[in-house]
């Protein structure tokens, strides 16, 4: 099976215990079947930590210590696992980690994932339009649509505004008509982890009205390749494996969502600090990530409120 990835993907190296928001804290992590029965055979005192630290009823995971640290992220923020057993007996959760994959009917499509602070200053970072490596010219009309849809959002003969507008008069798309108010309380009502993330949103709820998004706009003039990256990174992980087009289009909303989101919370914290750095923006999207985009019940809450501005393609 042909395997497709955007062309930044090979250059991604973990930073590991340089890392602020380390992958090993904060999330239950499942080991997989063979892994877990390769970590039963383990001798010695890597043995016994194994079998103290992983709860073996249903799905072996590891259990999270203070802090919700994995029990092997040692104190320098390095995995005693791979220290001790080598790469090759990580499990398969974090031997991917932060790459995803989406399995098409065609072609399998890797990325990396933006929840990972070194993987958004890779991708948001980006200067020139991201490439999607491998595939060609596929007859699956979801991939084309989405194909069709990059081609738009990478036109820079355009401000990123009216471009995610194509977008969504080409999916039969368009945001529900609410206010930034609006729109943070519906981002409360979700499941929410970092409380950082909770205090930007409800600022945002009361301060909505007086951001200086002119201020903003000529702040972010010349970094506009950073929401066209982050737009074709959602549109790139979210769309094709969507079930039907109809859904498919949902997703498009759900990227003009992030957009707008994203951008009125930089705005707010430029209206607030006089700046807006690179540095913030990569750890903003990386928020967003991980309290949004990987939560599957996030997601579907969202997609529920998007879907009926979505015109069908029946
Ligand atoms: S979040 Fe990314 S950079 Fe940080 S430890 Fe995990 S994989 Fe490495």
């Amino acid at each position: 099976m042909e395997h497709i990835f955007p062309d930044y993907y090979r250059d991604f190296r973990c930073i590991g215990g340089a890392c602020k928001h380390n992958c090993c804290i904060g999330w239950e992590i499942d080991i997989d079947a063979d892994t877990a029965a390769y970590y039963r055979t383990v001798w010695g005192e890597m043995g016994a930590r194994l079998r103290a630290n992983i709860a073996w009823d249903g799905e072996p995971h590891f259990v999270l210590g203070a802090d919700e640290r994995c029990p092997f992220l040692n104190a320098s923020n390095l995995c005693d696992i791979y220290i001790h057993l080598g790469e090759e007996h990580l499990c398969g959760i974090c031997t991917d980690h932060p790459r995803f994959k989406n399995e098409l009917p065609d072609r399998v499509e890797i990325g990396l994932g933006l929840c990972c602070e070194e993987a958004a200053r890779l991708i948001l970072g980006k200067k020139t339009p991201t490439v999607l490596i491998g595939g060609g010219e596929s007859t699956d009309e979801i991939i084309t649509l989405r194909d069709r849809v990059i081609a738009l959002l990478q036109n820079r003969e355009k401000p990123v505004s009216a471009r995610i507008g194509e977008m969504l008069t080409l999916c039969g798309a368009a945001l529900p008509e609410k206010d930034l108010g609006e729109w943070a309380e519906i981002f409360l009502d979700l499941e929410r982890l970092d409380e950082h993330w909770t205090k930007l949103l409800e600022t945002l709820r009361d301060r909505w009205q007086t951001i200086d998004f002119g201020g903003f706009a000529a702040h972010m003039s010349a970094r506009q390749t950073e929401y066209e990256q982050l737009l074709v990174y959602l549109i790139y992980r979210h769309f094709a494996n969507a079930p039907d087009l109809n859904e498919a289009t949902a997703r498009a909303a759900f990227a003009a969502l992030g957009y707008t989101l994203l951008y009125a919370l930089g705005a707010l914290m430029w209206t607030q600090s006089g700046d807006f750095t690179f540095a913030e923006q990569v750890e903003l999207c990386r928020m967003f990530s991980s309290e949004i985009e990987y939560s599957d019940e996030n997601v579907y809450v969202l997609l529920d409120v998007l879907r009926e501005n979505i015109e069908s393609y029946e």
